[in-house]
């Protein structure tokens, strides 16, 4: 059966007792003008399709304005009407919604995923104006996947999957359950044909089975409810296909296994008796208690309020139950279009009250809503939940995985831009680098030239193009630095053999096997290659004069520290400062020597070159022994030194050497050198030796 206009207007005549509906009537001649002769796909006349949704929009109790704009809907994609048009014939209001409409069906989902969350970004903004461009954007789609049998497969499916993905989820956020169902159901079945068959008869198969099983159970709620002064009304139901196929998919389970394909609805008359009868059922049946759920006391984000429970009904089936009110259950129904519906008294040009009151409800809906970006972010979190989208301050939408941090966001538009990546500015406010990015973040990178990638970067980072890019940085910032110190390594040491002859590197290079000099050095720099093997094939004869003292070359993974960016390097501590695990220290890439480990306060390190200083940390993973010196004031008297060394023998702390003077006053000064392996050790030794009587002082040098 088509609807025709006269349908219409008796059904908005049916909510709207003094409807002035001429406009609508304009609306349906006006729109039978411009698709005068147009058929779709069907081969019947296209107007049937405005007609439709207009119907829709009427069954949804909407206003004039929108029953007209539904009308009007596709007047301005499918020919030469222009919106000027509309807005001469039907006003501003109704133009501004057909407007809305023709922008939104302009917009293709069908691009990249960024382009996509952009796009996503546009619709929101269009109907964000006014409820209503969505709500017929909405059942145009629902109409048009109702007469999907005419399309071809290639379209059918992919009308069909952007159902499922933007408009079935849309529906969902507003609470509108029957156009959800029916939207999900429909793309389903030209998504997965043999799928939804097959559940659907199954579905059919159980519930002829258990038509008997679900009259006699709720012939028994119904009586037990009657007898305790509650007037209900009970329905019983077999799930959807869709929800049920969902499940099946989600859980990787048989669908014998799916248990809780039967449900039932009690509607009664206020809050109160939802709880009471809750409590009663529970008083029949036992409840499975993880799946009480109170969503009258915490409705959902989409306005929807209802008690639910599983029982274990009779013969031990499993049973959903829902317990509302009829107004809950309304809601359940019709969402946010509930709240949208035409009421008595209200003006058609009172929309300036309406539009507050769609914002005041979008507010109290979800109370962060403060502009379409977080609009976006909340419909969009069903949408994609493992992806996070964000905005450059210019607006433009970047995805990210969850758990992206500005970091990957840095990398994303340019390399050069990660290396000197310092942090960012979200919405406005400063944040660190470990900062999780959030859908509808607007990211601002910080940058400064003085900053570079750093290993823990690798930590930071989410995305492979960003791991790679510091990879690459930290790989060659590591052979560069290792070049130089090769290069200073070798060339330091043969100065001081004085061979009076100049050596060609090249030929070097060239004779170990490396393809140039720079590779040459950077073996040497990162001590694959050892100095003493380099000279003894220079001059044979002064290697064996070289004593091998200087140099404390550590085995690869030994070195007990670890310089930023570069691995491998020979290192060695400094004997001016002693530093030990714990203590603040910096390497001094010093000419021929490798790298010395400074402490951080040490007063040799000030007059160091800055240039030649490299941030340097203490391996965790590695303890070995460290010699330092340290020197105790103390009273000058038997048995003193005697108890120092006690107390140092007891911590199991070897003493290398010590020294003991007297100065005045009749105090003695003690100097140790003794071998601790961190920081900590030594200042537990500080704490016992304070404590002995005697002790005035104890300092490490
Ligand atoms: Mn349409």
């Amino acid at each position: 059966m088509t609807v025709r206009i006269n349908d219409i207007l008796e059904e908005v005549s049916g909510y709207i007792p003094d409807a002035d509906t001429r406009i609508i009537e304009k609306a349906y001649v006006f729109s039978a003008r411009v698709h005068q002769g147009q058929t779709r796909l069907s081969g019947e006349p296209y107007l049937n399709h405005p007609l439709e949704v207009a119907y829709l929009i009427a069954q949804m109790h909407l206003d004039v304005t929108a029953v007209a704009a539904a009308l009007l809907h596709d007047t301005i994609e499918d020919s030469l009407t222009k919106v000027e048009d509309i807005a001469a014939g039907f006003g501003d209001e109704v133009a501004q919604v057909v407007d809305g409409l023709t922008k939104i069906s302009k917009i293709d989902f069908r691009s990249e995923e960024e382009q996509q969350a952009e796009n996503f970004r546009k619709m929101i903004l269009a109907m964000s104006k006014d409820l209503r461009i969505l709500l017929i954007k909405l059942v145009d789609r629902l109409h048009n996947m109702r007469t999907l049998q005419y399309h071809k497969p290639k379209s059918q499916e992919r009308i069909a999957r952007e159902t499922l993905e933007i408009y079935a989820p849309l529906a969902n956020r507003l609470g509108i359950h029957w156009l959800q169902i029916e939207l999900e159901e429909l793309s389903l079945k030209y998504l997965d044909p043999t799928g939804y068959k097959t559940l659907k008869a199954r579905l059919e198969d159980i519930e002829k089975a258990k038509e008997a099983y679900l009259s006699d159970v709720m012939g028994q709620i119904r009586s037990k409810l009657e007898s305790m002064g509650i007037k209900a009304e009970v329905k019983g139901r077999i799930k959807h296909v869709y929800s049920v196929y969902q499940k099946l998919k989600k859980q990787g389970i048989p669908f014998e296994d799916v248990y809780d394909v039967m449900g039932m609805r009690i509607i009664v008359s206020s809050v109160a008796e939802c709880y009471e009868t809750l409590g009663i059922i529970h008083s029949i049946w036992k409840p499975i208690q993880s799946r009480i759920k109170d969503f009258i006391a915490m409705p959902k984000a989409n306005m929807y309020q209802s008690l639910h429970t599983t029982v274990f009904g009779p013969g031990g089936d499993r049973i959903e139950i829902q317990i509302r009110t009829r107004e809950m259950d309304y809601i359940a129904n019709e969402g946010i279009a509930a709240h949208w519906r035409y009421k008595d008294g209200m003006q058609i040009s009172d929309h300036e009250g309406e539009r507050l009151s769609w914002l005041r409800q979008l507010l109290e809906w979800q109370k962060e809503l403060k502009d379409p970006h977080e609009f976006l972010q909340s419909v969009k979190i069903d949408l994609y939940p493992e992806d996070v989208y964000v905005f450059t301050p210019k607006g433009e939408v970047k995805r990210f995985p969850v758990g992206a941090t500005p970091l990957d966001f840095a990398y994303s538009v340019h390399t050069q831009l990660g290396n000197q990546c310092m942090g960012a500015k979200v919405n406005g406010k400063i944040v660190p680098l470990r900062y999780k990015l959030n859908s509808g973040d607007v990211v601002e990178i910080l940058r400064s030239s003085k900053q570079h990638p750093g290993k823990d970067w690798l930590r930071i980072a989410k995305t492979s193009r960003a791991k790679t890019k510091i990879k690459a940085w930290l790989r060659a910032q590591e052979n560069e630095q290792s070049i130089a110190l090769g290069r200073e390594i070798l060339e330091k040491r043969i100065k001081s053999l004085h061979l009076g002859k100049e050596v060609d590197y090249e030929a070097m290079a060239k004779d170990f096997s490396f393809p140039d000099t720079d590779a040459f050095f950077m073996a040497i720099g990162f001590g694959r290659l050892s100095v003493n093997q380099v000279i003894n094939r220079i001059a044979p004869e002064e290697q064996k004069k070289e004593p091998k003292r200087q140099i404390r070359k550590k085995s690869q993974d030994s070195s007990g520290i670890v310089v930023k960016g570069v691995e491998n390097l020979l290192v060695r501590y400094a004997k001016c400062c002693r530093p030990i695990p714990g203590d603040e220290v910096v390497g001094f890439i010093t000419r021929g020597r490798g790298i010395t480990v400074h402490r951080s306060s040490c007063p040799y390190v000030m007059e160091i070159d800055p240039r030649r200083l490299i941030a340097v940390e203490w391996d965790k993973n590695f303890s070995e022994n460290h010699e330092i010196d340290f020197s105790v004031m103390c009273a000058d008297k038997p048995g003193m030194l005697g108890s120092i060394t006690a107390a140092i023998g007891t911590r199991n702390i070897n003493i290398i050497s010590m020294k003991a003077y007297p100065v005045a006053n009749g105090s003695a000064m003690c100097v140790f050198r003794v071998t601790v392996k961190s920081l900590s050790e030594l200042k537990d030794l500080f704490g016992d030796i304070r404590r002995l009587k005697g002790v005035e002082r104890i300092e490490r040098q």
